[in-house]
C-alpha cells in the first residue's frame, strides 16, 4: 500500500467491508487495546478512500487502515434541494455520472474524479473553481462521523446538538481522517444544462508576463481557471505557459452535434500505463523536449467549447500515469503563496530549474478566501504545483524551498506533501494546536492514527 507518489510502501492489514457496524466494531475494538497500552504500543486505525492522496495520509503501517471504497450507497439526488447524500467511500466519477443526467452537478472537483467523498473532506480538497465556489468542506451540507468511541456524530458547518460550536465539523474538513472516520456527507449541488464548458486560454511568454497575467482580474473573471507553466527551459522562456479559464456552458452556446446529448459524461480514457518504466526517465533531456512541445501546443482563444476531460480533468485521460515514474515514484510539490509575496515565485521557480529535479507537470492557480478549517490549505493568493522523480538530493531542494515558501508567509499541501518535518508543517499551519486540541478531546488516546500523522506529529 501507498499514496499516488508510490514512496513509503507499506504491507499492513486493512479491512474492507460494506458493513458499517464491522467497521465501528473494528475501531472500538482498538480502542479499547489502545486504552490499555503505553503510547509507544499504540497502534491504531486509519480511513483510506482510493489512495489519491501522494503521500501517507492513507495508510498505517503498525495497525489497521479500513478501505471505505465499498461504504458506497448513493442514498439520493435531491434536484429541488440541490443535495446529494452519500455514503463516504462514493467516488467523485460515479457521483457525477449519476447527478450529469438529472442536470446536476458538484460545485468542488479537484484534479482527478478519481477521489471518494471521504477523501475530499479529509484533505478539504479545492479545484480550478477555488476563487468562486471555495474547497469541498464549504460544500458539505452534513456528514456523520464515527468516532473513536463507537458513536456516529452528526457535524454540519454551523454547529449541530453533537457538536455545538462546529468546531469538530471543521477540525475533520482537512483533518487528514484524524478526528475519526467519515461514513455519510450530504453535499451541495448546483444545476447545470450542460456537461461542457466555455472556455478562453491565454498564452504567456516568461515568468513576468505569467504573473502580471494573474495579478490581473484575468484569472477570477471565471468561475474557474488554472493553468500549466514551463519550468526547464532557461532564460525568458522559463516560467512561459498556457492557462484556462471558463465556466458551464449553457446549452444554445454548444454547437449542433452536442446539443442533441448536452449532459452525455463525455470524459474519455485511452489508456492504463503498464507499470514497465524505470526510474529516471524523466531527466533534462526529456522533461526539456516535453515541455518545449507543449508549450508549442497552448493557443490563445476565446469562448471555446470544452468537454471534462480536456478542461477539468485532463491527467484522467491515461489510468495509473504515475507509473511513468518507475517504482522509485515521485513528489508533488504543491504550495501556496499570499498575494503580499507573489514576487517571491520567480526566484524560487529559478532555483527549481537550476537544480538538475526536472518537473514537467506544474500547475499555477489563484486562491480566492480560504474557511474556518485549522488544517485546511487554500488561502488568497496563488499555489503552485511540480512534480520531482525521487532522485538523490531531492530532500535538499525541497528542504530549501520549504524554507522560502515559509519566510514568503506560504504553506506545504497536506495531501501532496510526503517529505517535510513537523517543525516546518506546525510552522506553515498556526493555528495547528486549536485543531489538536479538538482532536485530543475528540479521540483521547490516539485511536485514529497514520503514517504521515507520525511522521508530522499529530497525535
Ligand atoms: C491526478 C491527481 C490530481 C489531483 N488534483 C487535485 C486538485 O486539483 N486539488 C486537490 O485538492 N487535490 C488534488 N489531488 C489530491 C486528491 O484530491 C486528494 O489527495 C484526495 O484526498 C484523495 O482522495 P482519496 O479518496 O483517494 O483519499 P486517500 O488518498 O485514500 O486518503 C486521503 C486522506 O483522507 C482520509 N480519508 C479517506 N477516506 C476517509 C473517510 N471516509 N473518513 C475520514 N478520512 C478519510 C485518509 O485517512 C487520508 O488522510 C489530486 C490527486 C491526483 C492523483
Amino acid at each position: 500500500m501507498s499514496g499516488w507518489g508510490r514512496t513509503n510502501a507499506v504491507t499492513a492489514p486493512v479491512l474492507s467491508t460494506p458493513d458499517l457496524d464491522q467497521i465501528a466494531r473494528a475501531v472500538t475494538t482498538v480502542a479499547e487495546r489502545n486504552a490499555e497500552s503505553p503510547p509507544h504500543l499504540r497502534n491504531g486505525v486509519i480511513a483510506r478512500g482510493l489512495g489519491r492522496s501522494y503521500n501517507e495520509s492513507a495508510q498505517n503501517r503498525a495497525g489497521l487502515t479500513v478501505d471505505m471504497t465499498r461504504l458506497c450507497r448513493i442514498h439520493s439526488l435531491d434536484g429541488d434541494a440541490l443535495v446529494a447524500d452519500v455514503d463516504a467511500g462514493v467516488d467523485l466519477d460515479r457521483l457525477m455520472r449519476a447527478a450529469l443526467p438529472l442536470g446536476l452537478w458538484l460545485p468542488v472537483l479537484p484534479g482527478t474524479r478519481q477521489v471518494t467523498v471521504g477523501g475530499a473532506i479529509a484533505h478539504d480538497v479545492h479545484g480550478k473553481s477555488h476563487h468562486s465556489a471555495g474547497s469541498f468542506g464549504d460544500q458539505v451540507v452534513g456528514l456523520h462521523l464515527l468516532v473513536a468511541d463507537g458513536r456516529i456524530l452528526e457535524l454540519g458547518p454551523d454547529g449541530t446538538a453533537d457538536d455545538p460550536d462546529g468546531a469538530l465539523y471543521w477540525a475533520t474538513v482537512g483533518g487528514l481522517g484524524l478526528t475519526g472516520i467519515v461514513v455519510r456527507a450530504r453535499l451541495r449541488l448546483q444545476r447545470t444544462e450542460t456537461a461542457y464548458f466555455l472556455a478562453d486560454g491565454v498564452v504567456t511568454h516568461s515568468v513576468d508576463e505569467t504573473l502580471a497575467l494573474h495579478r490581473e482580474e484575468w484569472s477570477a473573471g471565471a468561475d474557474y481557471s488554472a493553468g500549466w507553466f514551463d519550468a526547464v527551459s532557461s532564460g525568458s522562456k522559463l516560467g512561459r505557459g498556457h492557462f484556462t479559464r471558463g465556466r458551464l456552458a449553457v446549452r444554445d452556446e454548444l454547437p449542433k452535434a452536442l446539443r442533441r446529448n448536452p449532459l452525455a459524461f463525455d470524459a474519455p480514457q485511452y489508456l492504463r500505463v503498464p507499470d514497465v518504466f524505470p526510474s529516471g526517465l524523466g531527466n533534462r533531456v526529456t522533461f526539456g523536449a516535453m515541455s518545449a512541445a507543449y508549450f508549442r501546443a497552448g493557443r490563445s482563444f476565446e469562448n471555446g467549447i470544452r468537454n471534462i476531460t480536456a478542461f477539468l480533468h485532463p491527467l484522467d485521460i491515461m489510468a495509473d500515469w504515475n507509473r511513468f515514474y518507475g517504482r522509485r515514484g515521485f513528489l508533488q510539490y504543491q504550495f501556496v503563496l499570499p498575494y503580499e509575496t507573489l514576487d517571491e515565485f520567480a526566484p524560487l521557480l529559478r532555483e527549481v530549474q537550476a537544480s538538475g529535479h526536472p518537473s514537467f507537470v506544474n500547475v499555477l492557480k489563484m486562491f480566492g478566501d480560504g474557511n474556518r478549517a485549522p488544517l485546511s490549505f487554500p488561502m488568497p493568493g496563488m499555489t503552485v504545483t511540480f512534480d520531482f522523480a525521487i532522485r538523490p538530493g531531492l530532500g535538499d531542494l525541497t528542504a530549501r524551498l520549504d524554507r522560502r515558501v515559509l519566510d514568503a508567509g506560504g504553506r506545504l499541501y497536506s495531501a501532496k506533501d510526503s517529505v517535510t518535518s513537523p517543525e516546518t508543517f506546525h510552522a506553515m499551519y498556526p493555528r495547528i494546536d486549536e485543531w489538536l486540541a479538538v482532536r485530543r478531546r475528540i479521540d483521547p488516546d490516539g485511536v485514529f492514527v497514520s503514517d504521515m500523522a507520525r511522521r508530522l506529529q499529530l497525535v
